[in-house]
């Protein structure tokens, strides 16, 4: 009691320390966060502490500690001894960004176990959580006994946050939600990576999306966050990628939970059309750098054909098959995509121009999708997961007003309506072909 009283004298001098640009030692930061949470500390302090990190930033010692004391305020994950490297991956969220369906079983498939823990979707962007309680009985509520258990029963699981992990983590990011400092890149990297040293693995893979549908849209703050979570990573002793990736316009065609869960099977199905090339080939890209990263190939052009073979043979398939059922979900969606939740209303949506698609305004496309019941704009919200955006058209298609863009999937007519008329607002049309895009930025750290 005495201690805590004493502590108590200091916040004030804690948040000043801050405030004028000083480095927290681990002591201090743990007095503020810890306490916050324990409910030691007042929230207004700990929120006037988070206002001054968001004007005043931290220093790389300071990030690393604070992800040290939010990876160590629950339990950690320790899985058995499985005899193959353990990769997590994480992305930053995006529009359409379904690559974990893909990734977790193709790196299963590759011989890399992946013990894939994933949030549900708040705001514009979707939640792998959500998609995949598409697949009828899917289950992604399990304790950290059970994860271990189902990664050493089919190599990878697709979950959801073990309720125990990162507690104090819950605690700030409530706290920094109602107090506008997310946007701050030593906090969003400190939230990130202590889920990730929690989650056990020995290799971690990011994808750090920048572009108007991400959650960092400038690509040096995409740059910048990437390289403190790199170093985050490698400063705990895990071995730390990250490829700083495209999120300027929707990736691939589905945008909606069942639709997504449908275009990753058939990716994986090897049926996948022109529409979703550009998200097939970020899986690739993603899988050949984590196969890199665990030294299973040894180079990129190898790994790529790793990747790419795993897939044609329907390894990644039969992988994701048996993820589904240790998860209690019908296997039989691998099959067949009318097993999945459809939406009653479907809507072609067309454009007057003729030209060739220059931007499609992904943020918007994600609203849009939410505006249809697929996200949520409060956490408390329930998601419809048969209702979503089929894009029909990117950027560099030519366009004519005989050619569908894209198609609503609504619970109504009347939604369908209003939403088919605001999507065609998200596509700028030009003349000329558009300039390139290119798909991965950087690759994080350079050396490897
Ligand atoms: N995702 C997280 O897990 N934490 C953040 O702070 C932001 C995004």
């Amino acid at each position: 009691m005495f201690a805590i009283q004493s502590d108590m004298f200091r916040i004030p001098e804690i948040i000043q320390k801050k405030r004028d640009g000083g480095e927290l030692s681990r002591e201090e930061l743990e007095t503020l966060v810890l306490g916050g949470m324990r409910g030691e500390v007042p929230d207004y302090q700990v929120a006037a502490w988070l206002m001054a990190v968001y004007f005043r930033g931290m220093t790389s010692q300071e990030t690393a500690t604070l992800t040290a004391i939010l990876q160590h305020s629950g339990q950690q994950i320790r899985l058995p001894a499985l005899g193959k490297p353990v990769l997590d991956k994480h992305s930053t969220g995006g529009v359409g960004d379904k690559t974990s369906l893909v990734l977790v079983p193709l790196l299963a498939a590759c011989g890399v176990a992946v013990p894939k823990m994933s949030g549900r979707g708040l705001g514009f962007t979707g939640g792998t959580v959500d998609k995949l309680e598409s697949i009828p009985g899917f289950r992604t509520d399990f304790t950290a006994e059970q994860i271990a258990a189902l990664v050493q029963q089919t190599g990878a699981c697709m979950v959801g946050q073990s309720p125990d992990l990162v507690p104090a983590d819950k605690y700030l990011y409530a706290l920094r939600d109602v107090t506008a400092t997310v946007d701050c890149i030593p906090l969003i990297a400190a939230s990130v990576m202590s889920k990730k040293l929690a989650g056990g693995a020995d290799y971690i893979l990011l994808d750090v999306k920048t572009g108007c549908g991400a959650f960092m849209p400038s690509l040096s703050d995409a740059m910048e966050l990437a390289q403190t979570l790199v170093e985050i990573g490698e400063a705990a002793g895990r071995h730390t990628m990250a490829l700083v990736t495209d999120m300027s316009q929707p990736l691939g065609e589905a945008v909606g939970n069942a639709l997504e869960v449908a275009e990753a099977i058939r990716v994986l199905q090897g049926k996948a059309g022109t529409t979703s090339a550009r998200f097939e080939t970020l899986c690739i890209e993603l899988a050949a750098h984590a196969l890199l990263l665990v030294g299973k190939e040894p180079n990129l052009s190898l790994a790529r054909e790793r990747a790419r073979e795993c897939l044609r043979e329907g390894d990644a398939l039969r992988a994701f098959r048996r993820i589904v059922e240790a998860q209690q979900g019908d296997p039989n969606v691998t099959d067949d995509l009318s097993l999945l939740p459809q939406a009653p209303v479907i809507r072609a949506v067309l454009l007057s121009q003729v030209g060739y698609i220059h931007a499609v305004d992904a943020r918007k496309v994600g609203l849009l999708a939410v505006r249809l019941g697929a996200g949520r704009s409060r956490k408390d919200e329930t998601v419809d997961h048969a209702v979503g955006i089929r894009l029909l058209r990117h950027v560099g298609d030519h366009v004519e007003p005989s050619l569908p863009v894209a198609e609503v999937h609504a619970r109504s007519e009347e939604m369908a309506d209003q939403v088919a008329a605001e999507l065609q607002t998200c596509f700028e049309v030009g003349e000329g072909s558009p300039r390139f895009q290119p798909l991965v930025y950087a690759v994080l750290p350079e050396t490897r």
